[in-house]
């Protein structure tokens, strides 16, 4: 059955392309993005149960405006997926990382999904059965940990502390807490030579969205699969 969504950074990339597949099959999705502009041309595109809503997801006066703008059309959300992320090109090696590059990413990447996370808790407390979705990486897996962008994979890493913390927390709720590496995707992130396409990197979150069992909880999730963290 179609329920409501809010995704994050979904002006483009695979966050765009989850809430094209989502609204498809009739979910009301907030898309949501930091330039208005922006969100207000994506959600143009795609049908009428999609509403723009500007949340800079580093800022906590943009999420509380958010939050009272969302809490103002609907009394409940089902999924939240925490897809914004960012990634520097020039990410430098553990040697030389610079502490401030490293606070970049954790502040997006591991820090705002979790204060989004805890800003619509209550909306998602109001549903029958709903869903929290980190996007994480293969990068910031431990058990296959490499030296490829040191920043943006600790970030990850910690965002599966932040997934791991959240599923315990509410392990007698009914909200199920999952993080998904989507593969190598060509997004404007994952360049022109990644293997995957948008609508096959947003698979496994859609699937994590709208037909995983509800006990499916605490893991981090590829291709439909659980992986080792
Ligand atoms: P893109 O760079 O295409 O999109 C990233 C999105 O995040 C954009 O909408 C961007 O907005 C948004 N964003 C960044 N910072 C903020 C912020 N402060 N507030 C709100 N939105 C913000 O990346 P992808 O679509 O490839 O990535 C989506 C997620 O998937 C990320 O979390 C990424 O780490 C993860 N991922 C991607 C992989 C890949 O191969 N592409 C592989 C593994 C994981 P704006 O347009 O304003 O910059």
């Amino acid at each position: 059955m179609p329920g409501i969504a809010l995704v994050t950074g979904a002006n483009k990339g695979i966050g765009l392309e989850i809430v094209r597949q989502l609204a498809a099959t009739k979910w009301q999705v907030f898309l949501t993005g930091r330039s208005p502009a922006s969100v207000r041309e994506a959600a143009s595109s795609l049908s009428q149960s999609v509403t723009p809503v500007v949340l800079d997801v580093t800022s906590p006066s943009s999420i509380e405006a958010a939050v009272k703008t969302v809490s103002g059309v609907v009394d409940h959300l089902d999924v939240l997926i925490n897809n914004a992320g960012v990634l520097e090109e020039d990410d430098s090696p553990i040697f030389t990382l610079p502490s401030a590059q490293l606070l970049r990413m954790l502040d997006t990447n591991t820090i705002a999904p979790l204060l989004v996370t805890q800003a619509f808790l209550p909306l998602l407390r109001n549903s029958a059965s709903a869903r929290i979705i980190n996007l994480s990486s293969g990068a910031g897996q431990l058990t296959d940990m490499g030296t490829w962008a040191p920043a943006y994979s600790i970030s990850k890493t910690a965002l599966n502390g932040v997934t791991g913390q959240l599923a315990a927390a509410l392990k007698d709720s009914n909200i199920a807490v999952n993080a998904v590496c989507p593969g190598w995707v060509k997004t404007e992130m994952g360049g022109r030579e990644a293997p995957r396409s948008v609508e096959e990197g947003a698979d496994s979150i859609v699937w994590l969205a709208t037909a995983a069992p509800q006990r499916m909880t605490g893991q981090f999730i590829r291709d439909r699969t659980p992986i080792p963290w």
